[in-house]
């Protein structure tokens, strides 16, 4: 989180227009944080040595069914070959895959971002990715009240699932931009 927080402060700073960012509540928090600081910072440096006119939309990506970004990977540790070599672990960008121990560990959902790289690594096809949905519902009314934009994730032949989501955003839709 202070990661995506510095990191907000500096595209606000350099004047980009919009920021994506994961549909998490404490992922908006932290960018809604990163925002302020940008305004703080902006106002300590006399507005003469950055580019911040107005903040950037905050946009969250919502997806309306099975989408490849939006996945993680998942295996069980304990059914690994003991002889692995763990290719999976060196390769992951992020380090979401961690072991403990023999057996023990896998893959931390929280650092995974869906690449697949460990799935096509892995000797034993063990690894599998694991869809999910990001939703409005995930988000109280404050926390809606924090984003500016959306993103939805869709396909061709998705009609009804893209008006139904749509439809739950019903509520919403006037504040966006
Ligand atoms: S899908 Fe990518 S980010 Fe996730 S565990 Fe595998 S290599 Fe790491
Ligand atoms: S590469 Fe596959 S078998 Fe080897 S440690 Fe990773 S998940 Fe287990």
């Amino acid at each position: 989180m202070p990661t995506i927080r510095r990191l907000v402060m500096l595209y606000a700073l350099a004047g980009v227009d919009c920021v994506d960012v994961a549909a998490d509540v404490a992922v908006v928090a932290a960018a809604r944080q990163g925002f302020e600081d940008a305004v703080r910072l902006a106002r300590y440096l006399g507005h003469r040595h950055h580019r911040l006119a107005d903040l950037p939309w905050l946009m969250i990506s919502l997806n309306d069914s099975e989408d490849p970004h939006f996945r993680k990977a998942y295996f069980e540790a304990a059914h690994c070959p003991t002889d692995c070599d763990r290719p999976c672990e060196t390769l992951c960008p992020t380090a979401a895959i961690q072991f403990t121990g023999m057996g023990q560990g896998g893959v931390i959902p929280n650092l995974c971002y869906g690449c697949g790289r460990c799935l096509a690594v892995c000797p034993i096809n063990h690894i599998v990715a694991q869809s999910h949905q990001s939703k409005p519902e995930d988000f109280s009314p404050e926390g809606l009240s924090q984003i500016d934009a959306v993103e939805i994730h869709t396909q061709a032949g998705r009609q009804q699932e893209f008006a139904d989501l749509w439809q739950r955003l019903t509520p919403w839709r006037s504040q966006l931009n």
